[in-house]
C-alpha cells in the first residue's frame, strides 16, 4: 500500500472517529406529537375557523420545536411522528427507550367538561401509582384501550404486583426531579413570555410517561373547547409562541443538566463559563404545607385541588396537608409554585430533618374516624392491637407506634397494602 493512500485512509478514519465521538455526546430528545391518524384527540368545530383537532395542533407545534432544536448541533431530535399517523403509545415509549434519549416531551391539547376551563399545564410521572380518579389521567390513558398492540405489550405488565410497582417507582423517582425542573421552565415561559395562564406542574400517572426510562413531560398547551384559547392554538402566532416557549425551556433545561454533570463544556475543550455552581442537596427535606383543617379530606377530594402526592399529618386535632417532598431548593420552589398556582395562595415550605426521631411523643396511624366499629369489621379483623379513643361522640381508631416520620410513612404503606385506605399519620405528644 502506498504511504499516501495510507495517510488518506488514516485521516478518513480519524474523521469518522471524531464524528462518532461528537454524535455520541449529542443530547437526544424525543418529541411526541400527541394522538394522530384515526385518533383525533380533543376537537371542536367553530363557525369561523372550522374544526380544530388536537392531533393537528400538536403536530404543528412539535415540528416547530423540532426545527428550532435541529439548528443546534448539540441536539439530536427524534420524532414519534412527523405526519398525520398514529404510533401506539408503546411505539412511542419504545422508540424513546431504544434511542436512549435524554428527554421525552409529549405535546397535547386539553379539553374539559367545564367550558370555562383554560390555561396550560404540564404533567410529570408522579410516584403515586394509584391515581385513578383524575380526568386527565383517564383521558390520556384511555387511548391505550383503543389499541391492540398496546394491549399485548401491557398485558404482561401486572400493575398490582408489588415488585413491578417498587421497580417502577424507583426508576421514576430518579427522573422525577429532572422532569419537574423542565415542567417548571415550560410553565414559567408560558406565563412570562406569552402572558398566558398556567394551571401548574402536576404529578400524574400517565401511560405515555410511565414506561419511559428518562425524564419526561407531557405539556397540555391549552384547551381545545375554550373558544378564545382554541383560536390561539390554531393560529400561526399561537403555535409560534408555544413552540418558542417549549424550545427555550429545553435549552435552559440542558444548561442546568450540563452544569450539574460538568459534561459537555469540558468535552469541547473550552474554558467553563463562570456559571452558577451545581445545585447541592439541602440538609433538610422540604414539603409544601397546603392547608391546616379540622376536616379530614380523602385522596382526590376537591379541597385538594387535583394535587397528588399529598401527605396528610394530624397534629393537635388539625389535619395538615403537605405536598411533595424534596431536598433540592429548585424543586422546592417549583413545588411551592405548583401549590400556589393550584389555588393554595398561603402555601409555604416546611423543613423536615430526615430520619429525625421524636424525643417526646410518637407517630401512629389513624385508621378510622366515625361510628364505633363492629368487631367483625375489616379494619379490626385485619389489624391487631388497634387503639380506640372517643371524643365528642366520635370514635378514633389508631394503630402502631413509631418514632420517625419515615417509619410512619412505611407503616402507613404496609397498612394500605392490606387494603385499608385513606389513613392518616398522626403525631402524638405525650
Ligand atoms: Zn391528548
Amino acid at each position: 500500500m502506498h504511504k499516501q493512500n495510507f495517510k488518506i485512509i488514516l485521516s478518513f478514519l480519524l474523521i469518522l472517529l471524531s464524528n462518532f465521538i461528537l454524535s455520541q455526546k449529542k443530547f437526544t430528545i424525543v418529541l411526541d406529537a400527541g394522538h394522530g391518524g384515526s385518533d383525533h384527540g380533543a376537537n371542536r368545530t367553530y363557525s369561523d375557523i372550522g374544526r380544530v383537532a388536537e392531533k393537528d395542533v400538536t403536530l404543528a407545534i412539535t415540528l416547530k420545536v423540532g426545527s428550532m432544536l435541529e439548528k443546534n448541533k448539540d441536539f439530536k431530535v427524534i420524532y414519534t411522528r412527523k405526519f398525520d399517523e398514529y404510533p401506539s403509545l408503546s411505539d412511542r415509549t419504545n422508540l424513546a427507550n431504544r434511542s436512549k434519549a435524554d428527554l421525552f416531551v409529549s405535546i397535547h391539547c386539553n379539553s374539559s367538561v367545564r367550558p370555562t376551563a383554560y390555561g396550560t399545564e404540564t404533567y410529570v410521572q408522579g410516584p403515586n401509582q394509584n391515581d385513578e380518579n383524575l380526568e386527565v389521567a383517564k383521558r390520556e390513558n384511555d387511548v391505550i384501550f383503543l389499541d391492540e398492540k398496546d394491549k399485548q405489550t401491557f398485558g404482561s405488565y401486572n400493575a398490582s404486583s408489588p415488585e413491578s410497582l417498587i421497580a417502577l417507582k424507583l426508576q421514576q423517582s430518579k427522573y422525577l426531579e429532572s422532569s419537574l425542573l423542565l415542567g417548571g421552565l415550560v410553565e414559567d415561559n408560558f406565563v412570562n413570555k406569552d402572558k398566558r395562564f398556567s394551571r401548574g406542574v402536576f404529578q400524574k400517572n400517565l401511560h405515555v410517561l410511565r414506561m419511559n426510562a428518562m425524564p419526561s413531560v407531557l405539556i397540555e398547551t391549552g384547551f381545545i373547547n375554550h373558544p378564545e384559547e382554541s383560536h390561539y392554538l390554531a393560529s400561526e402566532k399561537g403555535q409560534n409562541e408555544i413552540s418558542e416557549s417549549i424550545y427555550n425551556a429545553i435549552i435552559e433545561y440542558k444548561k442546568a443538566v450540563d452544569r450539574k454533570s460538568g459534561g459537555s463544556i469540558a468535552m469541547n475543550n473550552k474554558k467553563p463559563e463562570p456559571e452558577k455552581p451545581a445545585e447541592t442537596a439541602l440538609k433538610n427535606d422540604f414539603r409544601i404545607l397546603l392547608l391546616s383543617s379540622p376536616v379530614k379530606y380523602n385522596e382526590g377530594d376537591p379541597a385538594l385541588k387535583g394535587l397528588n402526592y399529598i401527605l396528610p399529618l394530624k397534629e393537635n386535632g388539625q389535619y395538615k396537608y403537605y405536598y411533595g417532598v424534596t431536598n433540592m431548593a429548585s424543586v422546592k420552589d417549583i413545588n411551592l409554585k405548583t401549590a400556589k398556582d393550584a389555588g393554595f395562595r398561603n402555601a409555604f415550605a416546611v423543613g423536615f430533618m430526615p430520619n429525625q426521631k421524636l424525643s417526646t411523643g410518637y407517630y401512629t396511624i389513624e385508621v378510622f374516624v366515625g361510628e364505633k366499629l363492629n368487631g367483625n369489621s375489616f379494619i379490626l379483623q385485619t389489624l391487631k392491637d388497634v387503639e380506640r379513643n372517643k371524643d365528642n361522640g366520635v370514635f378514633y381508631y389508631t394503630y402502631g407506634k413509631v418514632y420517625s416520620l419515615e417509619d410512619a410513612v412505611k407503616l402507613q404503606k404496609e397498612i394500605e397494602a392490606k387494603g385499608i385506605k385513606n389513613t392518616i399519620i398522626q403525631k402524638v405528644y405525650k
